[in-house]
């Protein structure tokens, strides 16, 4: 299995770029984003509990994360490997993901990290709350965003850095530019 991390702070472009990549290299695309705002518009048990904390912006518990990566691995077994957008977010969650990793005999290749100023990544997604119309996209919800992903997210690129998996990647310019500097840094197996 070739599996992939794409890291960086919200409205880096990981969502895109993940979707370009998952097609390119044939992955199965894993956003904890998309299948949170999935739970929450079905109002399922688990969405009621996300809702609440992702209009704030903070962090869904760990254990609600992991109890999803754990059936979206598992009902995928057949898969050339996983694209990993939005999780790990925390220490506990990255270690957990190297558990489950384990259990289908696999690891964790490369971590592509989207380096991003964070003026750019306030404009991106004030024009993406107009486009989109997502709750989580406006000024106050996005600073607690950054905060959160600085103090709780971040600490992880030293983590994969240790391990030699992390290839950090400006991720300014043009969707395809971008993507043709993720591609030239991808090593698939
Ligand atoms: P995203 O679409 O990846 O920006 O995620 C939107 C929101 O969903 C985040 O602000 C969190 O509240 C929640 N979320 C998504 N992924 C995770 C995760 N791995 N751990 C905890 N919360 C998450």
């Amino acid at each position: 299995m070739f599996n992939l991390i794409l890291f960086g702070p919200p409205g880096s472009g990981k969502g895109t770029q993940s979707k370009k990549l998952a097609e390119k290299y044939s992955l199965k695309h894993v956003s904890t984003g998309d299948i949170l705002r999935s739970e929450v518009k079905q109002q399922t048990t688990l969405g009621k509990k996300a809702q609440a904390i992702m209009t704030t912006g903070e962090l869904v518990p760990d254990e609600l994360l992991i109890e999803i990566l754990h059936s979206e691995i598992d009902n995928n077994k057949e898969a050339k490997g996983f694209i990993f957008d939005g999780f790990p977010r925390t220490t506990v969650q990255a270690k957990a993901l190297d558990g489950l990793m384990v259990k289908v005999s696999s690891d964790i290749c490369q971590v592509i990290s989207l380096e991003v100023e964070d003026e750019e990544v306030v404009a991106r997604l004030l024009k993406r709350a107009e486009i989109e119309g997502r709750k989580d996209d406006n000024a106050e919800t996005i600073s607690t965003r950054l905060k959160v992903y600085k103090s709780q997210t971040a600490p992880l690129l030293d983590y994969y850095d240790k391990q030699c998996k992390l290839y950090k990647v400006k991720g300014e310019g043009s969707i395809e530019e971008i993507f043709k500097s993720i591609c030239l840094n991808i090593i698939p197996q």
